[in-house]
């Protein structure tokens, strides 16, 4: 099916007092606005995403992602995007508010399920406090049973979506209340608390993270006629280390850090030694599923610190690069990862350059 999620991230947030629009403001280790755009891709519902943008952003590799200028209400951002999308082969457009970075991947599978047999989907919430309708000087009970809040992303076939904005004159909040205002049907299905929008400073601190530490170690003896790889890197030396894959202990301590926090045991229970397929392996490969998997489960890397314990090669050397590619491979930024060098006075193994240590703590933010 072609989806294409619209990242609606024009707005001003006056509410936000800041020079940096909120959108662009770090939070949780990244721009608030790609919380948003990495959910989309992790969900592989997307053909294409397009972000809504009054200010460039750079630094976008992803080839199925535009950004695309926004106007001056939220209401024509999401008209500017949807005629962008004209000819395109889109089936469904989920339009989302990039000040609600919140929301879980199994919401978007939710919608998306539902769009199959409904033109607008539209996650909602109801209150759990006791609302009032003020009518001049008088106030009026509401009853709370009856009053809902709809949230984003809210989901359309493309085609009725398109239409309605062309047919439309007025001004309006969501795309919503523009299927309202015609009498169009709306499913409306479960939304979520977390998926609250953030519209000041205090609202940054609203949600229960929640931390999980893990801790790696690893040490492979040295050999000749090997290439030695560490954090991914090729290291020209003259000895590799050995062992049933590449032997890189930088990861293979990083991946033990990672499935302690997740509290999934160890590499060795995920890559036995004693299985053929496994044999030679190449560390990046022994990663990417386990990364995967984080990802899934809701966790996201917070910070990773190293110790590569070694006579030689130079850890300080190549310290930039193996975090470069450590970066690359873990899918997070150079300053979420420290790497130290330590010698160990030439005593032992280590000390003779006949094998090479390394201990690894990682730290994941988990939250639904
Ligand atoms: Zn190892």
């Amino acid at each position: 099916m072609s989806n294409c999620f619209i990242l609606l991230a024009a707005g001003k947030g006056k509410r936000f007092k800041s020079n940096n629009p909120k959108q662009f403001t770090n939070y949780i280790n990244k721009p608030l606005f790609m919380h948003s755009v990495d959910k989309a891709i992790q969900s592989k519902l997307f053909k294409s995403i397009i972000i809504v943008s009054n200010i460039p952003i750079k630094n976008i590799k992803d080839k199925s992602i535009k950004v695309i200028k926004g106007g001056r209400e939220r209401y024509q951002s999401s008209q500017k995007a949807l005629n962008f999308l004209k000819n395109k082969k889109i089936k469904n457009v989920f339009i989302h508010d990039a000040a609600r970075p919140n929301f879980s991947i199994k919401l978007l599978k939710k919608l998306n399920n539902n769009l199959r047999n409904n033109k607008a989907v539209i996650p909602f919430i109801k209150t759990k406090n006791s609302p009032k309708y003020r009518k001049g000087n008088r106030l009026q009970n509401l009853d709370r049973d009856k009053l809902i809040f709809t949230q984003t992303p809210q989901c359309f076939d493309y085609k009725t979506i398109y239409k309605l904005t062309k047919l439309n004159k007025r001004l309006v909040t969501d795309e919503a209340s523009l299927f309202l205002n015609y009498k169009k049907k709306v499913k409306l299905i479960k939304g979520e608390e977390n998926n609250f929008k953030i519209t000041t400073k205090s609202d940054l601190e609203k949600l229960n993270i929640k931390s999980f530490y893990g801790i790696g170690f690893d040490i492979h003896r040295l050999i000749k006629n090997k290439k030695l790889y560490l954090g991914g890197l090729k290291i020209p030396f003259h000895s590799g280390l050995q062992g049933h894959s590449d032997g890189d202990v930088v990861l293979h301590a990083i991946i033990d850090g990672l499935l302690g926090a997740m509290r999934k045991m160890d590499i060795g229970t995920f890559y036995p030694s004693n299985k053929k397929r496994f044999k030679n392996i190449r560390s990046p490969n022994m990663l990417a599923p386990i990364l995967k998997n984080l990802h899934k489960k809701g966790y996201f890397i917070n910070n990773i610190d190293i110790n590569l314990i070694c006579e030689r090669p130079k850890v300080s050397k190549y310290r930039e690069k193996i975090i470069a590619s450590l970066s690359n491979l873990l899918n997070v930024n150079k300053n979420q990862i420290n790497l130290k060098g330590k010698t160990v006075e030439k005593l032992g193994l280590i000390g003779k350059e006949e094998a090479i240590a390394c201990e690894a703590i990682v730290s994941l933010n988990y939250y639904a």
